[in-house]
């Protein structure tokens, strides 16, 4: 059968990392590069891009989903390069200029600190405008933010369509203006904090045995509150029958009515997916029993290798497996005390799923998922 989408989750730490193509007969892929990881991912990343094809190194979509280390410190770099330069057709990011109400910048900040000035969009700061200078960015949003658009209703979700030319579908989940309006708030913190990341924070508690799985699944928690993460660019990606919904590390409580309003408008109850990159590397915060109703997966892609937060949480994973349809693959992009005890025998039979580990001989390559065409 031929392939419709890949999707390659690189190992980016605490981070996400992806690449994804969209095949099309007789044409190079369509290509969206999602996020850096955290600045020490940049030269795996760098390693993956030289293997692309010397005459096809288009990166249609660099795709920035918001402002935390973990997904802008590889992004940076690779911004900033010749490589980009060369390749990238659009950034999509939501800088300062897309926030509404944007409040002014501190000192430090108006006194030059290119890179914080570069993604933060100052104005007459060196000239630069949000992304490096001469980049195209937000071109598919005519300029404007990349956003799930205004809702019908103030308690709903909303989705926002994209034209993209000869590509991919594309649905942009998440962020709505709420998120938006919370990230304007504390916009400077939160760059200076992405840009200046603290070191890593200890060793997160090591996991424990696997008992109930009902029990985990059902565990009350706590919905994430972060303004960086609800104002995560979240898509949904569909292309030739195949679909992919990427979450960043967007809202579960964004995410889901967001889904619920695409659903209606379609006239369906869910949005059935093939893969799904669950939001937030598998946090307990963000992945709800009611965002895995809706969006019911065969693949379910979950990047962290631990550090700091212990991503994934058992509660989270609990949630798939028990409320994915039949038989989906776990994939991780690591290999790890935390992530194998989800292979053991007797849990895979009891919920009827698969897990996939990147390969031993090669675990810079993360995990690869290729998605079938449905239709030419
Ligand atoms: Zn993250």
């Amino acid at each position: 059968m031929a392939t419709a989408m890949r999707v390659q989750m690189l190992p980016a730490r605490l981070g996400d990392c992806l690449l994804v193509e969209c095949l099309r007969p007789r044409q190079r892929p369509w290509r969206m590069l999602v996020d850096g990881g955290p600045s020490d991912t940049w030269p795996l990343l760098r390693a993956r891009l030289e293997l692309l094809p010397s005459d096809d190194q288009t990166i249609d979509v660099a795709l920035v989903t918001h402002i935390d280390s973990d997904h802008i410190g590889g992004m940076i770099p690779f911004l900033a390069s010749a490589f980009a330069r060369e390749h990238v057709r659009d950034v999509w990011f939501n800088g300062r200029p897309h926030l509404p109400r944007p409040v002014d910048p501190p000192r430090s900040v108006a006194q030059g600190e290119t890179l914080t000035a570069s993604l933060g969009g100052v104005p007459g700061v060196s000239g630069v405008s949000g992304v490096p200078d001469g980049m195209p960015w937000n071109i598919a949003t005519a300029g404007a933010a990349v956003w799930a658009g205004e809702s019908i209703r103030a308690d709903a979700g909303g989705f926002q369509e994209l034209d993209i030319s000869d590509g991919p579908r594309i649905t942009v989940l998440s962020p709505d203006a709420r998120r938006l309006g919370a990230l304007a708030k504390t916009w400077w913190k939160a760059l200076d904090e992405a840009t200046h990341p603290r070191p890593d924070r200890g060793v997160p508690k090591p996991p424990q045995p696997l008992r109930d799985i009902e029990a985990l699944a059902a565990t009350k928690t706590t919905n994430d509150a972060a303004p960086p993460n609800g104002s995560s660019i979240a898509l949904l990606l569909e292309h030739r029958g195949a679909s992919l919904l990427l979450g960043a590390d967007a809202f579960g409580t964004v995410l889901a009515p967001s889904l619920a309003t695409l659903a209606a408008a379609r006239g369906v109850d869910t949005v059935p997916v093939d893969a799904f990159k669950l939001p937030h590397h598998g946090s307990q915060a963000n992945v709800t029993a009611e965002l895995i109703a809706l969006a019911p997966a065969r693949h379910y892609l979950v990047s962290s290798n631990g550090d700091t937060f212990g991503h994934p949480d058992d509660p989270a994973l609990a949630r798939v497996v028990v409320g994915a349809p039949a038989q989906p693959t776990l994939w991780f992009n690591y290999r790890n005390e935390r992530t194998s005890r989800w292979a053991q025998t007797a849990l895979r039979t009891a919920y009827g799923y698969a897990v996939r580990f990147p390969t031993a001989t090669r675990p810079e390559a993360g995990v690869a998922v290729s998605l079938p065409a449905r239709r030419v």
